[in-house]
């Protein structure tokens, strides 16, 4: 049977209250969000903590508001908030796609955004869709606040860049321009996806060409990830990237370190990245 140690739940009023808390309680405590994943760890007994600090009740730290060519996301913002609030459709219409496939209407309802990526299970999806849109995240610790590109934010699976004494606070996510076509798309078997891909593509003249390009897989890697050499194969005219999507799914690939593991084989792997870039690439036109 599983069954939880005792712990003691701490309600700090500000962010800064969270850090102190951190600070004083050292390697005995954890924020927690919504617990979806912190919860389950400690009830196998895989993480132990005598003190949760509930970072949802400190005001405003969920709020999800449009700022100067950015959705600033509040990290304790749930899945479903995000999904739900207008100027994320508004704006931002793909994430609002990706957030209603992320768990179960449970799960979401519960778990948040920052406590998604803050935990970095390597099979998850937002991570994947906010490298391709050139997002960043907040965080604020004892040294005060910084700014965090998403390519910088996931070290390694369950790392994240945050000191122990830092708090994410926000996800800032560009609003996207309307000479951009983006897709993401998911493949999943189990619980938990097996596949993540990302495309967005910039075209100045409504799809014949394209003048930059951003790729990013995730899942099948330690942490989500763009690959550089992909993203060369994806400018150009439309019929040289057409032409260029094996390629392009091979750089992926291979930047990707694939792995044999109980999900499937790393040529498997390799094989749904090709048929996803590919729907991926007709999605975002379409
Ligand atoms: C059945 C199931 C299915 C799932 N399927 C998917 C899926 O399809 N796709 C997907 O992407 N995800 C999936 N998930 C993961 C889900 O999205 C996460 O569980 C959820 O978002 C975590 O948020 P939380 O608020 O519950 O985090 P918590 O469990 O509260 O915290 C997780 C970690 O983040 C840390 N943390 C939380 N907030 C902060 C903060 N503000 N600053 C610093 N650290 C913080 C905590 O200390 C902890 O280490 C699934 C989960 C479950 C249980």
């Amino acid at each position: 049977m599983m069954l939880l140690r005792h712990f003691e739940i701490q309600q700090p009023a500000s962010v800064a209250e969270a850090v102190q808390m951190l600070a004083h309680f050292g390697e005995d405590a954890s924020l927690y969000a919504g617990g979806t994943e912190l919860l389950l760890a400690m009830k196998h007994d895989v993480l132990r903590y005598r003190h949760l600090i509930d970072v949802k009740v400190i005001p405003g730290l969920d709020r999800v508001e449009r700022d100067d060519g950015i959705i600033g996301i509040g990290a304790t913002a749930t899945h479903r908030s995000v999904e739900r609030a207008s100027v994320v459709r508004s704006h931002l219409p793909v994430f609002v796609e990706m957030e209603q496939h992320v768990a179960n209407v449970r799960v979401r309802n519960t778990g948040t955004l920052g406590g998604n990526l803050c935990f970095a299970e390597p099979h998850s999806d937002p991570a994947t869709l906010l490298l391709v849109l050139g997002a960043s995240v907040i965080a604020e610790g004892p040294q005060g606040r910084r700014g965090i590109a998403m390519e910088d934010f996931l070290t390694a699976p369950y790392e994240t860049c945050l000191g122990r004494e830092e708090v994410l606070t926000r996800i800032h996510v560009p609003i996207t321009r309307p000479n951009q076509r983006i897709a993401y798309l998911k493949f999943q078997v189990h619980e938990r996806p097996l596949l993540g891909l990302a495309l967005a593509l910039e075209t100045p003249d409504n799809g014949d060409t394209f003048s930059s390009a951003r790729v990013a897989v995730g899942c099948v890697s330690p942490s989500a990830r763009r690959s550089a050499s992909a993203e060369g194969f994806l400018t150009g005219s439309r019929s040289v990237v057409e032409n260029n999507l094996s390629l392009a799914a091979e750089a992926l690939a291979d930047g990707a370190e694939l792995e044999d593991d109980h999900q499937g084989s790393a040529e498997y792997k390799r094989h749904l990245i090709h048929v996803f870039l590919r729907r991926a690439f007709q999605k975002a036109l379409g």
